[in-house]
């Protein structure tokens, strides 16, 4: 429901009165979702419940926030204060929670411009010199970039040394599933599961695209098994590739 009317309000909304009025608008449908019971740890919004989305993601009323950018502020929270950090694709609730949070330097940065940002930095070419940031994140990102080894080479460039890369992608079992052949968006729909999806990662498949570069990685592997105040999933992999040289 929520989705069909969120998508009907941008067939006859221009986009830029959305974006510009879009706090106001989620003020208003948080209003019938107050409560105690659940709890976003982004905006810090209580409510009776989260809006889940077709997918089963639970998506908080407020703010927008996804389950996956809750975790990953889980992980991060103590770690922005005073930190360089640049943003591929951010989300629009953890774009202010960041530059809220006291950072040091924070660029946001977006290609196709379906995010607000600061940048539109081609992940393949970044436009930002070598060993600049402590923390990158990327989420998202990588299934739609054609040279995604280049890609990792770049982010690998302008994280300092010890600096770390919060990676995340769909991800299927076994091997990496690419094939050239298929460029069509129907064709990459049916076999990438998204029509502007390139390919479809596993996480050890992706792991070693990333050791490849030079990168040190930490597969990070939550599973919840009752259900959680912050509305996470229950299963959720998130790469932390470190430049450790
Ligand atoms: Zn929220």
């Amino acid at each position: 429901m929520y989705e069909f009317i969120k998508k009907l309000v941008k067939s006859i909304v221009p986009t830029s009165f959305i974006r510009k009025n879009d706090k106001l608008l989620r003020l208003f449908v948080s209003l019938s979702y107050r409560g105690n019971a659940y709890e976003c740890n982004i905006c810090n919004f209580t409510m009776n419940k989260f809006i889940v989305l077709s997918n089963g993601n639970k998506l908080c009323p407020k703010c927008g926030s996804l389950p996956r950018t809750r975790r990953l502020w889980q992980i991060i929270e103590q770690e922005v204060s005073g930190k360089d950090i640049l943003h591929f694709s951010p989300s629009k609730s953890m774009r202010n929670k960041i530059a809220n949070s006291n950072p040091k330097n924070y660029i946001t940065t977006d290609y196709e411009d379906e995010f607000e940002a600061d940048k539109k930095h081609d992940i393949q070419a970044i436009d930002e010199p070598d060993s600049s940031f402590d923390i990158v994140i990327c989420y998202h990102v990588l299934e739609h970039i054609p040279d995604d080894k280049k890609a990792m080479g770049e982010l690998y460039r302008v994280l300092k040394l010890g600096g770390k890369c919060y990676i995340q992608t769909p991800y299927k079992e076994g091997e990496i599933y690419e094939n050239p052949e298929i460029t069509t968006p129907e064709g990459r729909l049916e076999h990438f599961g998204q029509s502007d999806h390139l390919r479809i990662y596993s996480v050890p498949g992706l792991k070693s695209r990333l050791e490849e570069v030079g990168f040190r990685v930490n597969v990070l592997d939550f599973e919840v098994l009752m259900e959680t105040r912050f509305g996470l999933n229950s299963s959720e992999t998130i790469l932390e590739a470190i430049r450790h040289r």
